[in-house]
């Protein structure tokens, strides 16, 4: 068999089993960015298959001078060290370098944690990423952090996008930006869940088959408290507490090429605009591509706005988060600086019958998401969840084919850098993990099925296993009703 050629950069992108294998944006839009600038690379999704003997396999078959790992998401912590060990089992001359959102908040612990990587690049990683394959020199590159004769160095964050112009996150032929290209788009993964070491799910949902990331921008101007890329979280770990969207031609253009890639659902999750101008368009301009979308507006989405998605998408999926079902508590949440855009649950029934006007002929789907525990919920704020989500369930069926996966309400779960994370005596929290170790022996449990502390964080008023029964009793509640 003839070799194929090497690439200088190898992505690799931790799974956990068949779950949490999406390729992050980041990666897409760096494999771009490099390729741009003469560097080859693939990206490798480790979902659903051995580690190690997968990792040992692509580095013999691609060669690579770098590899790069995602540890952007904190569930990420075991399985990124894992690949990092394999990478240097495999040829200890390859450089190992980490980032994203989880590795720029532990840079430091992370190096007293494992001798497998040598450099993380904090925040945005496109120009430091450059630097680093032209230098091979962790001192020539910005947003570095490294150990330099058994001391940790960490430099500034000097590089920070405020735009976006001139990014990719497709390429004309996805076979060479993701290695197993078809193998990825058809095959069905678990995109969330949360694992709560009981016999019920209570939440597992699935991703659509050719179906695949939109990108369309970064950052959040909102500041959810539960939320580690909030504004408070961005702010310290991206040095941007702003949200800024891609140019329209851009996203379309990848759009185009995804289309031509043979994906047919596209997932677009951004929008922490009250503007709609910028969907309204970008919509316009997909149309003509006869897709499916599946839409997760921040905020939510007018009637106008409804309407044209049903315009000009050939099927649709709308995922709302009022995140509680209780009004004066978002109100409060809001009203302290820790919630998003509040609306009247009465605006949440007219979109919702709009979604159904527009949507229920072709079967269109709705999901709307709720979280339990949040800080200063009530029982009867609780309760006020389960029954605006029974209440929907009932009177609109056809938006909710399978009620037990479409209507949520997750148990509160402890994220770094998110405000509870920072400061969690301000919401009458207690954390259960703080350090890198913590999360990582967490992710490590995930594997059993004995996970000693599911959220990593508990209320002062309300144990982590008492959160853990209002998600419980609300599926129930759902799936009787
Ligand atoms: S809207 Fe809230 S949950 Fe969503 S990204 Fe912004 S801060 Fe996070």
């Amino acid at each position: 068999m003839g070799h194929l050629p090497d690439v200088d950069v190898l992505f690799f992108q931790p799974a956990i089993g068949k779950q949490y294998g999406i390729i992050s944006l980041g990666f897409l839009s760096l494999s771009a960015y490099l390729r741009k600038h003469g560097y080859d690379s693939r990206i490798i999704v480790l979902a659903d298959r051995d580690t190690e003997d997968l990792v040992a396999k692509k580095m013999q078959q691609f060669r690579p001078r770098v590899a790069c790992i995602s540890l952007h998401w904190y569930i990420h912590c075991y399985e990124a060290v894992k690949i990092a060990d394999a990478v240097k089992k495999a040829n200890s001359e390859v450089k190992v370098v980490a980032g994203g959102h989880t590795s720029t908040y532990f840079n430091g612990q992370i190096f007293e944690f494992t001798p497998s990587i040598d450099m993380i690049i904090k925040g945005d990683g496109e120009k430091p990423l450059l630097d680093y394959m032209a230098t091979q020199d962790p001192e020539k590159t910005e947003n570095a952090s490294y150990m330099k004769d058994g001391t940790f160095v960490s430099k500034p964050i000097t590089y920070r996008q405020m735009t976006l112009e001139n990014l990719s996150a497709a390429n004309e032929n996805m076979n060479e930006m993701v290695d197993e290209w078809d193998r990825y788009l058809k095959t069905v993964r678990v995109r969330t869940s949360a694992p709560i070491s009981s016999e019920k799910k209570v939440e597992e949902i699935e991703t659509k088959p050719s179906e695949f990331y939109l990108y369309v921008g970064k950052g959040c101007s909102y500041n959810c408290c539960f939320c580690g890329t909030s504004k408070t979280g961005s702010t310290r770990i991206f040095a941007r507490g702003i949200s800024i969207f891609r140019p329209l031609e851009d996203v379309v253009k990848d759009a185009k090429n995804l289309k031509d890639n043979g994906v047919e659902s596209l997932f677009l999750d951004f929008g922490p605009f009250t503007a709609e101008s910028y969907f309204h368009k970008l919509f316009d301009k997909l149309a003509e591509l006869d897709v499916d979308i599946t839409f997760l507006p921040w905020n939510l989405p007018s009637n106008e706005l409804i309407s044209k998605v049903g315009e000009s998408f050939r099927n649709f999926e709308i995922q709302i988060s009022p995140d509680s079902g209780s009004e004066s508590l978002r109100a409060r949440l809001c009203q302290k600086g820790y919630h998003k855009m509040f609306y009247p649950n009465a605006n949440l029934v007219k979109s919702v019958e709009k979604i159904a006007e527009v949507g229920s002929s072709r079967g269109a789907q709705l999901f709307l998401w709720f979280i339990c525990g949040l800080p200063f919920e009530t029982e009867k704020d609780y309760q006020e969840t389960v029954e605006l989500s029974v209440s929907m369930k009932k009177r609109f069926p056809q938006l909710f084919k399978s009620p037990q996966d479409q209507l949520n309400c997750v148990p509160l779960r402890l994220t770094p850098g998110a405000p509870i994370d920072l400061f969690p005596e301000k919401f009458g929290m207690r954390r259960l993990r703080s350090t890198f170790k913590d999360y990582y022996e967490y992710c490590k449990e995930l594997k059993t099925d004995k996970i000693e502390h599911p959220l990593g964080l508990e209320r002062e008023d309300l144990s982590e296993a008492e959160i853990i029964k209002r998600a419980v009793d609300f599926k129930d509640a759902v799936v009787n009703a």
